[in-house]
């Protein structure tokens, strides 16, 4: 069995003993295309960490055949593995470093030279929450864990909507999603133990997680893969707002018309058809006509976030970002919207790339407006922009460097 220096053996990851090597996640993949020979073929040499013909050129990272094997065992956690083996053994190029948010300057640092001063009052009193023990008591424990998706968009918090929710959040409190998606499994396993000992320390009781992505990563992946022990209640964010709609304490009080597009949260798709439910109602509560895109729920593809695993290349991610607008456009909406905010942020970068007529929100967006608040939509869309342009221009010379580090 696979193991390595940091204790982090195969079968965390995938359950290496109950696959028959049907090969039915990879068939099933509408990503990758694969015949049933090919799929069987590949799965086979993932299970003997062969060189792959087909996913490190092809897999677009979006957990679906996690959804797919009827036997539960993971064939995602077994792709990540393997590039986890890769990263071992020949680093990572210096063009990722860009993509990761515990390093010097990343996505996250370049969106904060964007921030409007009201944005920097908001994230740094997250900060300061995040550093004060007395501050969750006087909260009573609970608050609401801003992770990167809000410190890039601190915007989509700035609503009467989150009511008098204790919001914290820093860099350093990164919940590890991107290190585990390009399987930087090590950095994930450290980045549990810090956010272990700094929970503890704060003596958080209750916490509501606002993106589905560190809601999947800090109630089952770091517990379940890397051991984390929190000791607290972890709650989907959007439950407890559609739980305060149905309690008339958020009234939708200027609908909208016409119909929305959804694009999936790619956790969504292995937490449960429940936490792809929850936004949909949130739009439907807000007035809109929830529209499905061709691939939708668990065939749903990533937004090109993801995209970048496989090659560590922004070109991929771009290219996906654009077969989502394209699937967008095909499901004739007057809109699409986003309820994860990285999914948000790849999609107005590839509206960049080819632009669309068709307006794209985010979900809180959306739901602000409903509510008769105003949403800064133009800053959303402007901070994208601003985003692209500085990765671009950090990024290029990145490109074409062989130079690889360890993180
Ligand atoms: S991981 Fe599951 S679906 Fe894939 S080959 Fe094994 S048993 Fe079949
Ligand atoms: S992660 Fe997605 S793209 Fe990759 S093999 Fe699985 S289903 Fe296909």
């Amino acid at each position: 069995m696979d193991t390595d220096a940091n204790g982090l053996e195969l079968s965390l990851f995938y359950d290496y003993d109950r696959c028959e090597e049907c090969g039915d996640c990879l068939y099933r993949c509408q990503v990758m295309g694969l015949s049933r020979e090919e799929a069987r073929d590949e799965i086979r040499r993932l299970r003997r960490g062969e060189k792959t013909r087909f996913v490190d050129s092809r897999c677009a990272s979006c957990y679906s055949c996690n959804v797919f094997c009827p036997n539960d065992c993971s064939p995602y956690g077994l792709i990540l593995y393997r590039w986890y083996q890769r990263y071992q053994a020949r680093g990572l190029p210096v063009r990722a470093q860009l993509a990761m948010p515990l390093e010097e300057v990343n996505f996250n640092t370049i969106a904060r030279q964007h921030h409007t001063a009201r944005e920097r009052e908001l994230v740094a009193g997250w900060e300061r929450n995040a550093s004060s023990p007395e501050a969750v008591a006087a909260a009573g424990g609970t608050v609401l864990y801003a992770g990167c998706n809000a410190q890039i968009f601190p915007c989509l918090l700035d609503t009467s909507m989150i009511g008098d929710l204790t919001v914290m959040g820093a860099q350093e409190l990164c919940c590890g999603e991107l290190y585990y998606r390009l399987g930087i499994m090590d950095v994930v396993a450290r980045q549990a133990r810090v956010l272990e000992e700094r929970f503890r320390h704060l003596g958080i009781k209750r916490m509501y997680v606002f993106c589905t992505a560190g809601f999947n990563i800090l109630s089952n992946v770091l517990p379940r893969q890397f051991g984390a022990r929190f000791d607290f209640e972890i709650l989907y964010f959007y439950d407890w707002l559609l739980q305060r709609v149905d309690a008339g304490e958020t009234v939708f009080s200027h609908p909208w018309k016409g119909s929305a597009v959804v694009q999936e949260s790619c956790h969504a798709k292995v937490l449960g058809r429940h936490y792809a439910d929850v936004p949909r109602e949130l739009m439907r509560r807000a007035g809109l006509e929830v529209v499905e895109m061709a691939h939708a729920r668990e065939l749903s593809v990533c937004c090109g976030a993801a995209c970048g695993a496989r090659a560590y290349n922004p070109i991929d991610m771009g290219l996906q970002s654009l077969r989502q607008w394209r699937e967008a456009r095909d499901s004739g909406a007057d809109r699409m919207v986003a309820y994860c905010a990285t999914c948000l942020l790849l999609l107005h970068m590839g509206r960049i790339l080819r632009p669309t007529r068709m307006p794209l929100y985010h979900l809180m967006e959306a739901l602000m407006q409903a509510a008769g608040e105003e949403a800064n939509h133009d800053l959303v869309a402007s901070r994208a922009r601003y985003i692209f342009t500085r990765i671009m221009a950090r990024g290029a010379p990145r490109m074409v460097t062989p130079k690889r580090v360890r993180l």
